[in-house]
């Protein structure tokens, strides 16, 4: 009787751990591969194409650096500001009130502009 119930105990634990295997499993593919990333940045960001970095290639560093327009503004409030990345959940702080849409792994992996989450070309 009481090895049966030590069995079941150990049964609950390797199901327990299945399913942790399983969820570490789906997270990793979820945020290594941009197959569900691209078309859920689609919807929450659209498919428009980033204005600063499209428009201005030929100019130079400098001037993209002091580049500004609705969705890149230059000028923010001093305030530590928390922000989270809207595809991968994770975040960070801000020191002014000016705030990444996505982080900088996400960005990089659906190609787009971290501070307004549009398209890069
Ligand atoms: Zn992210
Ligand atoms: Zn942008």
């Amino acid at each position: 009787m009481k090895e049966k119930m030590k069995e079941n105990k150990n049964k609950k634990i390797r199901i327990i751990a299945i399913i942790i295997i399983f969820i570490i499993l789906v997270w990793t593919i979820y945020d290594y591969t941009p197959l569900i990333k691209l078309p859920l940045a689609n919807i929450i960001y659209g498919s428009s194409s980033c204005s600063k970095y499209n428009n201005n290639k030929s100019n130079s560093s400098s001037e993209l650096l002091f580049y500004e327009d609705i969705d890149h503004p230059m000028v923010g409030g001093t305030a530590v500001t928390k922000w989270k990345c809207r595809l991968c959940f994770r975040g960070g702080t801000s020191p002014t009130t000016i705030t990444p849409k996505l982080c900088d792994k996400c960005a990089k992996l659906t190609n787009r502009c971290y501070e307004c989450g549009k398209l890069m070309k």
